[in-house]
């Protein structure tokens, strides 16, 4: 069979076992209390792929107290152990299920078969890294006070966890919060992205076969304006993790302020890849090239600002324009495919002004090609925005396409000063073989996350978060503790230290 056979295949089954879509609460699995749907759409043809029930105020209200009880219930009361074997178990399903959910994933966002693969399995370890982080270092402190106390910590779910999440790795992303929510001992709602609904879908099918206690887990599909912004203001939603874009999270952060909420804020990005003079030449091709056109651009962590030492800026433009011309745009659901349509139409639209707006600017754009028979989906070829300057729009802010923006430097100084001069602050990049440099270099760029010499290859362990607009708060490893648990300092007096007697005579 050809691939082009072999994905039109795997696209039969897939659509095959896609159905209208609804809301997952109290363990049931409903409509809308306003009866509401909406369409989805496929980026790849634009075509309706099914309806999802558009969840709104009441239905976050019904999985608020459906949410809670569970909580003050049997969830709540459960011991670890017994809580991370459920936790260990949906691990265990989303692994049966891998087959099914890569393409699924792929039919819904355009994104290429090979990377979903991917999402899918870090999705499954998402899970089985928080049941162990869970058991084995989620460790209070004891502290002696010479004889007379001890004082320790524990850590305590905080309760119900409403959780928001983007279209642009749903099913990994969505993972990556609610196991720990989960793992940690709260229960969770869950907003997913209104673009991308159908592997939350498929995750609640998962979690209900896994037999968690009714509650626990919610799905409430929807609108940000309605379902979101009621679950951030919703009374009994203890605390909001958000990944998304920096204006939204500002938005939410005002709408939740009254109801005092916990907020984790994962957010754009717009972040630098520095390459000296020195670099090892084509791994540094390699890591640029991957790391702003995997995913179809639409990655937080994207490289989308290269700043290029102008002693090999001829020779390594030249290189990327033959990647650029190289890379094999097409079906997502075809195995080979490199680059896919982008999410939406509306996403599309968005993408191609700043096209435009790079030419008025003064850049000189330079694309590679969509195959005549992919013109109906969303695509947006590789693109260099050569000869671009920060000053430029295009440079300041996220495209979130396969889009990147092309710029060089003279020197160490003279580069902190242009990757830092942008509001973001997520991820970096430096290319060097001087070991002083790329740590100093590293050190000096203002981002969360920096590589040297390296992709973006995540350790799970490690704190994931961003600087400036790009977030507030870290999640991964012993830090998304610091989020999901609330912590607690028990005092005990070990004799009998001196109280105040007021009063007495
Ligand atoms: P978005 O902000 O438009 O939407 C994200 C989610 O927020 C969706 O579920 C949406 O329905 C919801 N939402 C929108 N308005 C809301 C409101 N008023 N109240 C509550 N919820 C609301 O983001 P997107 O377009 O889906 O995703 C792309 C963005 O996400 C990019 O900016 C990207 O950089 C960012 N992102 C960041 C990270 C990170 O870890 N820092 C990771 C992935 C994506």
């Amino acid at each position: 069979m050809s691939n082009s056979q072999t994905a039109s295949e795997l696209k039969r089954k897939t659509i095959a076992g896609v159905h209208d879509v609804q809301l997952y609460i109290g363990g049931q699995f409903m409509e809308a209390e306003s009866g509401e749907q909406f369409e989805n759409i496929s980026p790849f043809t634009r075509e309706k792929i099914n309806r999802v029930a558009s969840g709104g105020e009441e239905d976050i209200h019904k999985a608020a107290l459906a949410a809670k009880k569970a909580f003050k219930g049997e969830w709540g009361k459960m011991k670890q152990s017994e809580r991370l074997q459920y936790v260990y178990k949906i691990a265990d399903l989303i692994d049966e299920h891998t087959e099914e959910l890569a393409p699924l994933e792929s039919y819904d966002t355009g994104l290429p078969l090979s990377i979903t693969k991917k999402m899918v399995s870090r999705a499954s370890q998402n899970f089985r890294f928080y049941a162990e982080m869970v058991s084995s270092r989620m460790v209070g402190k004891a502290y002696q006070v010479d004889d007379e106390f001890l004082n320790y910590t524990i850590h305590k779910p905080v309760g119900v966890a409403g959780l928001i999440t983007p279209w642009n790795a749903p099913f990994m992303l969505e993972t990556w919060k609610i196991a720990p929510a989960l793992a940690t001992g709260n229960t969770v709602i869950l907003k997913p992205a209104e673009w991308s609904p159908l592997t939350a879908n498929k995750l609640a099918e998962i979690i209900d076969q896994a037999g968690l206690p009714d509650g626990v887990f919610n799905v409430v599909h929807g609108f940000g304006e309605s379902a979101g912004a009621s679950l951030v203001a919703h009374e009994d939603v203890n605390l909001i993790s958000f990944t998304g874009e920096t204006a939204t999270g500002s938005e939410i952060m005002k709408n939740g302020a009254d109801a005092l909420k916990r907020f984790s804020m994962e957010l754009g990005g717009k972040s630098p890849i520095i390459v000296f003079e020195d670099a090892d030449f084509e791994r540094a091709i390699d890591a640029c090239t991957w790391g702003i056109f995997s995913f179809n651009g639409e990655r937080c962590t994207a490289n989308s600002r290269l700043y290029i030492h102008e002693d090999i800026a001829d020779s390594f433009i030249a290189a990327l324009k033959e990647r650029v011309d190289n890379i094999r745009v097409g079906d997502p659901l075809d195995d080979r495919t490199q680059v896919g349509p982008l999410i939406h139409k509306n996403h599309y639209d968005n993408v191609t002004s700043y096209l435009k707006l790079a030419k008025q600017e003064g850049c000189d754009v330079y694309r590679g090609d969509v195959p005549e028979e992919f013109k109906q989906g969303n695509f947006v070829p590789p693109t260099l925005l050569l000869n671009a300057d920060n000053s430029m729009r295009v440079v300041q802010e996220e495209i979130f396409g396969p889009v990147l923006a092309v710029m060089t430097f003279k020197d160490e100084e003279e580069v902190i000063e242009l990757a830092n001069d942008v509001r973001y602050g997520l991820a970096g990049y430096v290319w060097t073989k001087d070991i002083q440099r790329g740590h100093r270099v590293a050190q000096a760029v203002d981002a969360g996350m920096l590589w040297i010499n390296s992709q973006n290859v995540r350790d799970l362990r490690t704190p994931f978060g961003g600087a400036k607009h790009s977030g507030i708060g870290r999640e991964g490893g012993y830090y998304a503790f610091e989020f999901y648990t609330e912590m607690q300092v028990i005092h005990v007096a070990l004799g009998d230290h001196r109280i105040p007697q007021f009063g007495k005579k």
